[in-house]
C-alpha cells in the first residue's frame, strides 16, 4: 500500500460515511437517476453502491484508481456553478487505499467490467455483463489501517452519519431517486420525480412532509422555496433546518436563524422546525473564498436572503392563522 494514499486517505475517509459520500457523489457527477445504497453493520462491513450512470470505459477503470486522476475540470471559479462534485481525483484511491473495493461498471449496457482492488492494488480484471452504469462494493473498511477503526464512533453513530449524507444529497437532487438499505432496512427512498416534497417525504417520511407549509419568495437576485414544518412539530435541536444552495448542501448559522425568526413567538425556546430551504442564485454570488468541500458558506448579501426567508416564513403562517 503507497503511504501517501493512505495519508491522503486519513484526509477524505475517516469513517464509512465519508465512502458514502464520495461514492454517490461519483455516481451524481455521473448522470445517474437512481442510486442504490446498501450497507452492512453500519458501513463497517460493507457499503455497495449502485448506480446507472455514464459507467467507466474499461480502458479507464485502472486510472480512475490511480491518485490526482479525475475526469473532471473544474477551476476556482467554476466551483460553485456545480458542474461536477468531485474536481481532485483523490477519492477512489484512498478508499481503495484503505478497503477492499470491487468495482463493476458499463458504458453500454452491453459488455462489462469487473475489476478487484485492495489496498490500491488491483488484485483481477474480466469482464462481465450489466446494464449501464457502476456499482461500488467497498468491504472491511480500514482491514490495513487498524488504528483508523479508533475514531470511529458506536454502530448507532456512524450508520446516523451515513443516513445525513443521504439525507443531505437526496434534498440537493429531488430529480434523483436515492434509496438507502442498512441491512434490509429501507432507511431513506426518494422518488427522484423532481419534487422537493415529496424528496422530504423519502427522508423525513410521508407525516410529516404532508403537514409541511411551503413558500417561495424571490427577487432579482435570489430564487428561494422552502418547505417547513407547523410550529406544533419540532425537535429539540437545529439539524432539521436544512439549507441547499444550487443544489449542494450547506451550513449558514445566519440562514437557519432567519427560518427560526420566521416563526416568531410561535416557536417554543429551544424548539426548532423541521425545515427544507432550496436556494437558487448565480453562483458568482456566492463566496469563492470558500472551499466548496467546506460545509459553512458564506454568501454575498446573506442577510437579504435571511430576510426572504423569514419573510416567506412568517407570511404563509399568518395567512395559515397559526
Ligand atoms: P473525482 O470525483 O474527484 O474525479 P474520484 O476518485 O472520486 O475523483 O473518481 C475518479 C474518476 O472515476 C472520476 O473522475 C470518474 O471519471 C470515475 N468514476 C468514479 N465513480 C464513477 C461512477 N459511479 N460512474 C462513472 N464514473 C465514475
Ligand atoms: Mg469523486
Amino acid at each position: 500500500v503507497e503511504l501517501s494514499n493512505q495519508i491522503a486517505a486519513g484526509e477524505v475517509i475517516e469513517r464509512p460515511a465519508s465512502v458514502v459520500k464520495e461514492l454517490v457523489e461519483n455516481s451524481i457527477d455521473a448522470h445517474a437517476s437512481q442510486v442504490l445504497i446498501r450497507v452492512e453493520q453500519s458501513g463497517l462491513k460493507s457499503i455497495e453502491v449502485n448506480d446507472n450512470g455514464d459507467g467507466i470505459a474499461a480502458e479507464d477503470v485502472e486510472v480512475a484508481f490511480a491518485p490526482h486522476s479525475t475526469s473532471k475540470i473544474a477551476t476556482d471559479r467554476d466551483l460553485f456553478a456545480i458542474k461536477t462534485l468531485g474536481f481532485r481525483g483523490e477519492a477512489l484511491a484512498s478508499i481503495a487505499s484503505v478497503s477492499k473495493l470491487t468495482v463493476l461498471t458499463s458504458t453500454d449496457g452491453k459488455s462489462a467490467i469487473k475489476a478487484d482492488f485492495a489496498g490500491n492494488t488491483m488484485l483481477s480484471k474480466e469482464t462481465f455483463a450489466r446494464s449501464k452504469g457502476t456499482t461500488m462494493t467497498v468491504q472491511d473498511i480500514f482491514f490495513n489501517t487498524p488504528a483508523r477503526l479508533k475514531y470511529v464512533k458506536s454502530l448507532h453513530t456512524e450508520l446516523n452519519r451515513i443516513v445525513d449524507i443521504v439525507d443531505r444529497l437526496a434534498m440537493g437532487h429531488p430529480e434523483i431517486s436515492f434509496r438507502l438499505i442498512h441491512e434490509k432496512k429501507d432507511l431513506v427512498w426518494t422518488s427522484g420525480n423532481g419534487n422537493l416534497q415529496q424528496t422530504i417525504a423519502g427522508i423525513y417520511g410521508r407525516t410529516i412532509a404532508s403537514h409541511m407549509l411551503s413558500f417561495e419568495n424571490s427577487d432579482t437576485d435570489y430564487e428561494i422555496k422552502g418547505y417547513f414544518s407547523k410550529p406544533d412539530t419540532t425537535r429539540s435541536n437545529r439539524s432539521y433546518m436544512s439549507m441547499i444552495l444550487n443544489g449542494r448542501y450547506i451550513k449558514n448559522y445566519q440562514l437557519s436563524s432567519a427560518v427560526v425568526r420566521g416563526y416568531g413567538s410561535k416557536l417554543m425556546i429551544g424548539r426548532f422546525p423541521v425545515a427544507v430551504i432550496d436556494i437558487k442564485l448565480d453562483p458568482n454570488l456566492v463566496d469563492i473564498n470558500v472551499h466548496p468541500t467546506k460545509q459553512e458558506v458564506r454568501l454575498a448579501n446573506e442577510s437579504r436572503i435571511a430576510d426572504l426567508i423569514s419573510e416567506g416564513i412568517r407570511n404563509r403562517l399568518s395567512d395559515q392563522n397559526l
